[in-house]
């Protein structure tokens, strides 16, 4: 660690005082399971999902709210009492200065956790060594995948960024959940996916049930009978025998 804690490098340095940060939670247990972490919310997606809770945070333009000195300021003051930095959004791997933040937390001691759709492969590689936990959001299978991110070569992209993580898993035993969020008329396609997912090795899987509230364009997520239906196909997946699988 550089002393005082500072950035090891005039780059890291610049990179960590680009961040746009839309909002930091100071303590946090549900971003990252088992953990206490501080979350930064990282400004800017590519991609529109039609049920996506966060989309003031699409804009790439928007300017941050929160300087990176907050974030560092916060970890530091919270010492022993916070495991770790979570990086979350909008798509914080779209930001260069994810890779320096994520750099700095470990230097500083905590541990890395990252939540990504998988929009830019090359930089969650860049990223991965870096990080000790990922929660990636893969959304439908291929047909559909680019219809429900809502941007062309979504599902290209997020195939090759869950092969990334399934390889960090093998490698250097990086911590993950691969998580999907289903929205009505999503049930048939969701199974499909789970057990693509679970031939390809996936481990560890969450069913997230899509919530109207905050988004802008889901605008009926409990249309008559889709409680029933989502806790159909969360048995059926639950059979897939996956080592872990959590229903939310
Ligand atoms: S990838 Fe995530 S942040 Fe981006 S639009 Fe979809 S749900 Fe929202």
């Amino acid at each position: 660690m550089a002393p005082d804690g500072e950035p090891t490098s005039g780059a890291d340095a610049a990179a960590l005082a680009s961040l746009q940060i839309a909002g930091l939670v100071p303590l946090s247990t549900v971003d990252w399971p088992g953990m206490l972490v501080a979350t930064a919310f990282l400004q800017g997606c590519p991609w529109q999902c039609v049920y996506c809770h966060n989309p003031d945070l699409m804009a790439s333009r928007t300017p941050g709210t929160v300087a990176w000195d907050e974030v560092a300021a916060l970890l530091r003051r919270r010492r022993g009492l916070l495991d770790g930095l979570v990086l979350t959004g909008g798509e914080p791997t779209r930001q260069l200065g994810a890779l320096a933040a994520a750099r700095w937390a470990r230097e500083e001691g905590f541990a890395v956790g990252l939540h990504t759709a998988g929009a830019y492969p090359a930089r969650l590689a860049a990223l991965l060594p870096h990080v000790d936990w990922v929660g990636l959001d893969v959304k439908a299978t291929a047909a559909r995948y680019d219809t429900v991110a809502g941007a062309r070569h979504a599902g290209e992209r997020a195939t090759a960024s869950l092969a990334l993580v399934l390889r960090a898993a093998a490698e250097r035993g990086t911590g993950y959940e691969v998580r999907t969020t289903v929205a009505p008329g999503m049930a048939s396609d969701t199974l499909v996916l789970a057990r693509d997912l679970r031939a390809a090795g996936v481990r560890t899987y969450a069913l997230q049930q899509a919530r109207a509230e905050g988004t802008l364009s889901l605008a009926d997520a409990h249309p008559p009978g889709w409680d029933a239906e989502f806790a159909a196909l969360a048995e059926e997946v639950r059979g897939l025998g996956f080592e872990t699988l959590h229903v939310r």
